[in-house]
């Protein structure tokens, strides 16, 4: 049975870097620690949250339950074909480091999704997504356990419902299952993906003209040193906006007015407008508002500047929110996960 411990301060384990108290704390390290945890009071008569990384959550406050930290961890090829090798990893595996070793195996399709700050667990939650590469694209299945049965269920891609920076986990099934395992559906023979101008600038500033996955992780790894603020240093969650989708005479619209607007069209026919932009074009590229910031460097990004509360956070978000509505007309949704 894993040792809860009570009164925890969770400023280690969220990368805003909050000091937050949650009333009781435990980690697990395995499946059998789980069912073991599921039959204790505490975990019975506490509201519950998981964490992986802590990367993509705000505390707005103290949190009254019980917080579980995911900590499984192993990595292992469980089949291959002709074109794919399958890896499993476990949900408490750092995302980064897995990234990294499909990378020595030679196997393609993370290269674009490096440097991500989280956990494996949290890959297909959010159906994290970069620089044109989401990880719907190279997911096989997921293995998970319902919090209250304890029931092991298989998800494949259709059954987790992947939209842009989301999944069921994140609507219909919030909370209700813990994620153990993700299996990954990577390629043998690599095909890159350089859509996004800026990989292909850093790669010619890396001198690289043929290049390869490595060469694409380390391009990647490039620019989001060079624009994004290390949570070890500066607080933050990433992006905490998603980029709005709007309708495309709503974009005609918006663009007779603000020539500049960057935005992409989708398939579906509507427009993805770059959140950062419009946040920039309101004035609030490095707003400081008490201890919260936007980032100097990322608009997008909001960073705990000088020992912030939560509530600065989500006070600063309402802010950019509301002033982002003003100008344009246009409704933010937060990307990070608010609990309180
Ligand atoms: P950027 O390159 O400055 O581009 C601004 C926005 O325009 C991005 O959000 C991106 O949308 C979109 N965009 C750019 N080129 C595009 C293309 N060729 N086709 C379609 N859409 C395009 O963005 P950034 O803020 O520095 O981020 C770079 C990448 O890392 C983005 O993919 C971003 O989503 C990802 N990222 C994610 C997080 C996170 O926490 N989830 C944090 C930082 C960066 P998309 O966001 O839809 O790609």
């Amino acid at each position: 049975m894993p040792s809860i411990q009570s009164n925890v301060d969770l400023r280690p384990y969220n990368t805003f870097g909050l000091s937050v108290k949650s009333d009781h704390f435990t980690e697990i390290g395995s499946v059998e620690e789980f069912q073991q945890l599921r039959q204790s009071d505490t975990y019975r008569n506490n509201r519950r949250l998981i964490l992986g990384g802590g990367s993509n959550v705000l505390f707005r406050g103290d949190f009254h339950g019980l917080v579980i930290r995911n900590n499984l961890k192993g990595i292992e090829k469980t089949t291959e074909d002709n074109e794919y090798v399958y890896l499993r990893a476990a949900a408490g595996e750092n995302w980064h480091g897995l990234v990294l070793k499909t990378i020595d195996m030679g196997l393609g399709g993370l290269e674009n999704l490096s440097l991500i700050p989280g956990c494996v667990g949290a890959s297909p939650m959010q159906n994290i997504g970069a620089y044109g590469v989401e990880i719907k694209e190279v997911f096989e299945e997921l293995e998970a356990f319902d919090m209250e049965s304890g029931e092991r269920r298989i998800f494949k891609s259709k059954d987790c419902e992947f939209g842009y920076r989301e999944s069921i986990f994140k609507r219909s099934l919030k909370d209700k299952y813990l994620i153990t395992a993700v299996t990954y559906r990577l390629r043998k023979q690599p095909v890159l993906n350089t859509s996004y101008g800026a990989i292909n600038a850093e790669l010619l500033a890396m001198n690289v003209e043929h290049p390869n996955i490595r060469n694409i992780s380390e391009a990647v790894i490039r620019i989001r040193q060079s624009k994004l603020p290390d949570p070890s240093e500066t607080g933050n969650a990433g992006s905490f906006f998603k980029n709005p989708e709007i309708s495309a005479t709503q974009y005609y619209d918006l663009l007779k007015h603000h020539s500049g607007l960057v935005g992409y069209p989708l398939e579906n026919g509507n427009y993805k407008l770059a959140a950062g932009w419009l946040i920039e074009q309101c004035g609030l590229k490095g707003y400081v508002h008490k201890g919260a910031a936007v980032h100097e460097r990322q608009a997008l990004v909001l960073v705990n500047k000088q020992n912030c509360k939560g509530e600065d956070v989500f006070e600063l978000s309402e802010l950019v929110r509301d002033k982002v509505r003003e100008k344009f007309g246009v409704e933010l949704e937060r990307e990070v996960n608010v609990i309180g």
